[in-house]
């Protein structure tokens, strides 16, 4: 069996991260390394599905409930302004191969897509 992923060990808490928000399935924490000045991410509790189309083929509401909390937490920890990124596979940047978005939010509309 494989190892834990991060996050499934910070939802443990054997890893220290606050939980700053959640539903019943997902859960959002700061990003250790922002890259933006909001940056959380918003994970499900499960680590069943490595990237996001996986996660859409095999649970779509799912998918709909981690926008739903992205949401939440870009209103209540920004201006509710955001981009959701899911990097999906190594040569895209994934280094978490436990599905997850990332919210960034702050001054982007300058910056470039990446
Ligand atoms: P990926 O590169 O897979 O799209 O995103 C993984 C993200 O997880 C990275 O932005 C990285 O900074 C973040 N990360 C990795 N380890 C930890 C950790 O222990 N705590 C927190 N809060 N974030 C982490």
């Amino acid at each position: 069996m494989s190892e834990a992923s991060v996050f499934t060990r910070i939802l443990r808490g054997e890893i220290p991260s606050e939980i700053i928000a959640e539903t019943e399935n997902v859960f959002a924490i700061r990003d250790i390394a922002p890259q933006a000045p909001l940056h959380l991410l918003v994970i499900p509790k499960s680590e069943q599905y490595r990237n996001v189309v996986e996660l859409a083929d095999g649970d779509p509401a799912l998918l709909a409930e981690m926008t739903g909390l992205a949401a939440d937490v870009a209103r209540v920890h920004g201006n509710g302004e955001f981009r959701l990124v899911f990097n999906t596979g190594p040569s895209a940047g994934q280094t978490v191969f436990h599905v997850h978005a990332h919210v960034l939010g702050g001054d982007l509309a300058e910056g470039s897509l990446g």
